[in-house]
């Protein structure tokens, strides 16, 4: 499959992680819409947030989105799974936004 999250999991790219656990990992977005705008993705590959169902992986999820926020936000941020094309998804691996910050 030709995933480009699935190819930055795999270190394909040279990506640096801010953040990773057993299950997921973190890194900033290419394009920032805040001051802090940091992606969160699983490391198996799943199409977006309703498609994947392992209880330990979506624990493992949102154990590394809290993290991120701890450490990058003042405790104040948004969270947001965009999924579907029409919802505006672009990737098609799950990922979450963490949004801190008045766009910059
Ligand atoms: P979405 O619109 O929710 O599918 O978001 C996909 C996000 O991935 C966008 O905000 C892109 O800027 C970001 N993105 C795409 N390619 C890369 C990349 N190689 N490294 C970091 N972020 C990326
Ligand atoms: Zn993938």
């Amino acid at each position: 499959m030709d995933c480009i999250f699935c190819k930055i999991v795999a270190g394909e790219f040279g990506t640096e992680f801010v953040a990773e656990n057993q299950h997921a990992v973190a890194f900033r977005d290419i394009n920032p819409l805040a001051k802090v705008h940091i992606l969160v993705v699983p490391r198996n590959h799943s199409s977006n947030i309703a498609e994947l169902e392992d209880v330990e992986e979506l624990s493992e999820l949102f154990s590394l989105i809290r993290s991120v926020a701890a450490d990058f936000t003042d405790g104040q941020f948004r969270l947001q799974f965009n999924s579907g094309e029409k919802e505006g998804q672009t990737v098609f691996h799950t990922h979450a936004h963490v949004l801190s910050g008045r766009a910059v």
